[in-house]
């Protein structure tokens, strides 16, 4: 049985662009005893230059607005896996499932969205 990411954290084989994720059991909360190596906005932007994208200010307030869920992260293979449910801008009551993949020097590695544009391996949505 083919499960999609989202749902296990096993890389979905009939979606290529999904990126492999942990088991979503894997995962912990993320507070001030997890490790994370530290990810600046000169990453973002690296990550962000060849999709030809900047953080806009209106990603930055979804943030301050409290859009995002809540941060889980899980560590594997020295990359640390970042989960976060994020809060439409349309409809508060929907979220759609986000996937960051940091590695150790806190360089963006990959990311993926569930929503409809946020096909991974490099999601800007
Ligand atoms: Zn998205």
């Amino acid at each position: 049985m083919i499960r999609t990411a989202t749902l296990t954290g096993v890389q979905d084989d009939e979606n290529p662009y999904t990126i492999q994720t942990p088991p979503r059991t894997e995962y912990k909360d993320l507070n001030a005893s997890v490790k994370l190596p530290v990810v600046t906005m000169d990453a973002v932007d690296t990550y962000m230059a060849p999709l030809c994208v900047k953080l806009e200010d209106k990603a930055k307030n979804l943030y301050k607005e409290r859009f995002l869920i809540y941060v889980r992260s899980a560590a594997k293979n020295n990359k640390y896996h970042l989960l976060a449910p994020c809060a439409t801008n349309m409809k508060k009551s929907v979220s759609y499932c986000v996937d960051v993949i940091v590695d150790n020097e806190g360089v963006i590695d990959e990311c993926q969205c569930e929503c409809a544009v946020g096909t991974g391996p490099n999601a800007h949505c």
